[in-house]
């Protein structure tokens, strides 16, 4: 490739067609620059999935540019016998093409930035990082919000960022039908088997194709199945849209009563299943709260769906990802409740007697997704009150979701799953005494027995462990369910801790009002369930 004045460095997660910088190249002079990396693989096991998703999606985009008119220096990861990462790669442009110039948009992961950030000295070359349009505030704008506070509630943000975007807001400036939040109407679970509509599935081409052959060769050993058959992730912008009005025609009138519920076997329900292609960048965020908001105002589908929808993109996500920049580097490493357990094997393969945790880790397996509850209240709450390290949980997480980036899924794991981003104070022989800071995410833990799983989902209903008792034997002919062996465990390991949380006061009288007896019983119980899955 003959030389390029400026190089524009275009990562996987940064697909968007009016990408900013693109507007700055001469296609006569300058250059974009893509890379595939393998080092996803190296930061820890991928699901083959997501990896593919990257690869395709990137290939596709950049055929996308080359149509548009624009060079494009594309780095296959098959042309390296051992990429090592986007810096070697940066290295090896910037000596090909002698650029004056490297040019990158703000990335979604604290490395990449540092990585980006090491250019200038690195290359002796001018950098300039640009502002990800992609979403509606900065980083900076969420900072500036979280300064005088004591507590970051996502509640109080959303709400400003109602005001702000002006969606679902009346000619009066109060939100539209008088709440701002419609969870209550959200909670349903489903009396008989759902039918919903199958999500849009995309035609996978020979580019899409070609890359599951590479990814089950080069990544023979990752975890997760991957075939051309069953491979239902939008590539391009295209299929994105078209998966969007699947969904906001077929699926999200239903969604908000829903949300919440779970089913075995039906991991998709009414999800709009969207995020890893938000998370590319294939989709503007905007016209997905507009088409919504648009199908309320047809009276297509209700408010409380809707509102449901449009919280998930202006508040969850953008609160998400202003925790991730506003916290530091320190943050995924927070282990506030000072847990240190190994995560179970079966977590990589779903192979488990727990009919839930098998339905719900069997999804991420198959489909490397699943809806929020399974994430939340199935999978982490489990490790949670088990005691497996956050951190194992983390990593966990970030490798097996298909739309998993370090700013949505580590504050998503550390802090809302595990009610791990608070910080303890100085610790006395090894052990964590004091709070230096209460958790940021989470004002208390997600944390549920099986109770919670038998009334928002079928699982319990053929499952062989008994959702009455909370301790005995594993090997007993009808053992405890182990949510609730973990859950009252989990209470009672942390009650000096949870009971100075205000939040948590109800549910620790339940814990106070235990005989000693009863608490050695579930303790007893919990240890030999923790040595059963190898968490200890
Ligand atoms: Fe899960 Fe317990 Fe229900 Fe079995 S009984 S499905 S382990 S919650």
């Amino acid at each position: 490739m003959r030389a390029a004045e400026q190089v524009l460095v275009i990562f996987g997660d940064q697909l968007m067609r009016d990408h900013p910088g693109l507007a700055l190249l001469d296609p006569e002079r300058d250059a974009v620059l893509m890379m595939e990396v393998d080092a996803e693989q190296q930061e820890g096991p991928s699901h083959k999935q997501r990896t593919a998703l990257f690869f395709a999606a990137m290939r596709h985009y950049a055929l996308e540019l080359i149509e548009r008119g624009i060079r494009v220096r594309y780095v296959r990861v098959e042309a390296r016998a051992n990429t090592q990462s986007f810096g070697g790669e940066v290295e090896r442009a910037v000596a090909a093409l002698s650029p004056t110039k490297l040019l990158a948009m703000f990335p979604g992961d604290r490395r990449v930035l540092d990585e980006i950030e090491s250019w200038a000295d690195r290359f002796k070359i001018e950098v300039d990082l640009l502002d990800d349009p992609h979403f509606f505030t900065t980083p900076d704008q969420f900072s500036a919000w979280a300064a005088d506070r004591k507590s970051l509630v996502m509640e109080y943000w959303y709400r400003e960022q109602r005001k702000a975007t002006g969606y679902l807001m009346d000619a009066t400036g109060k939100p539209a039908g008088g709440e701002w939040n419609y969870d209550k109407d959200n909670r349903q679970s489903f009396k008989k088997t759902p039918t919903p509509r199958p999500p849009y599935r995309p035609q996978v081409d020979e580019i899409t194709r070609d890359v599951i052959d590479l990814v089950n060769a080069r990544y023979a050993e990752a975890p997760g199945t991957l075939d051309a058959d069953t491979f239902i992730w939008p590539v391009d912008a295209d299929q994105a849209h078209r998966a969007l009005d699947g969904f906001i025609g077929k699926r999200l009138a239903r969604f908000g009563p829903y949300e919440d519920a779970m089913w075995t076997e039906q991991p998709f329900l009414y999800h709009s299943m969207l995020s890893s292609s938000l998370n590319l960048h294939l989709l503007d965020p905007r016209v997905c709260c507009e088409k919504a908001i648009a199908a309320y105002e047809a009276g297509a589908a209700p408010l409380n769906s809707v509102e449901g929808f449009v919280r998930q993109l202006i508040g969850w996500r953008e609160y998400i990802r202003g925790v991730y920049w506003h916290e530091d580097a320190g943050y995924r490493d927070r282990n506030f409740l000072d847990q240190h357990g190994r995560l179970p094997d079966f977590y990589w393969t779903a192979d488990t007697d727990m009919a839930c945790l098998r339905d719900c880790l069997g999804a991420v397996v198959e489909h490397s997704w699943s809806h929020h509850i399974p994430r939340l209240m199935v999978i982490c709450n489990f490790a949670m009150i088990a005691g497996v390290h956050p951190r194992a949980v983390g990593d966990w997480f970030y490798g097996m979701y298909v739309d998993s980036l370090d700013w949505a899924t580590t504050p998503n794991t550390i802090g809302m799953g595990m009610h791990a981003d608070g910080v303890r104070a100085a610790t006395k022989s090894g052990k964590a005494t004091g709070v230096e800071r209460w958790p940021v995410v989470g004002t208390k833990p997600y944390a549920a027995s099986g109770k919670y799983i038998s009334r928002m989902s079928n699982y319990c209903e053929h499952c062989r462990y008994d959702l009455k008792k909370r301790a005995g034997d594993p090997d007993d002919d009808s053992p405890p369910c182990p949510f609730n062996v973990f859950y009252w465990d989990f209470l009672i390991r942390h009650e000096a801790l949870f009971s100075a949380n205000n939040r948590m006061a109800m549910i620790m009288k339940n814990v106070h009002r235990m005989k000693p007896q009863e608490k050695t019983q579930v303790t007893v119980s919990a240890t030999k369930y923790r040595q059963r899955l190898g968490i200890e």
